[in-house]
C-alpha cells in the first residue's frame, strides 16, 4: 500500500466532496482500484484516524524512529 502524488484530474472519491484529487492510495496492482483523494480528505482521515489509533506522545514518536518507525 502505497500513496503517490496523482498528477491527473481525477475527483475525490470521498462522498459529499468536489475537490480534484491530489493523492492516490495504491492498493493493488491494478490502478482502476486505486482510491483518490484532495488534500482537504487526506488532513480529516489523517484527523480521524488519529482519534481512534493510540495516541503517540511527540517525544514516543521520535524516540521511535520516526512517525514510519516501527517500535522497537
Ligand atoms: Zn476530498
Amino acid at each position: 500500500m502505497e500513496i503517490v502524488n496523482q498528477p491527473n484530474k481525477i475527483k475525490c472519491d470521498i462522498s459529499g466532496c468536489k475537490n480534484m484529487a491530489s493523492f492516490s492510495l495504491i492498493c493493488t496492482d491494478s490502478k482502476k482500484h486505486n482510491l483518490n483523494f484532495c488534500t482537504n480528505c487526506i488532513a480529516e482521515i489523517n484527523k480521524q484516524f488519529n482519534k481512534v489509533l493510540t495516541p503517540k506522545s511527540i517525544k514516543n514518536i521520535y524516540q521511535k524512529g520516526g512517525l514510519n518507525g516501527k517500535a522497537k
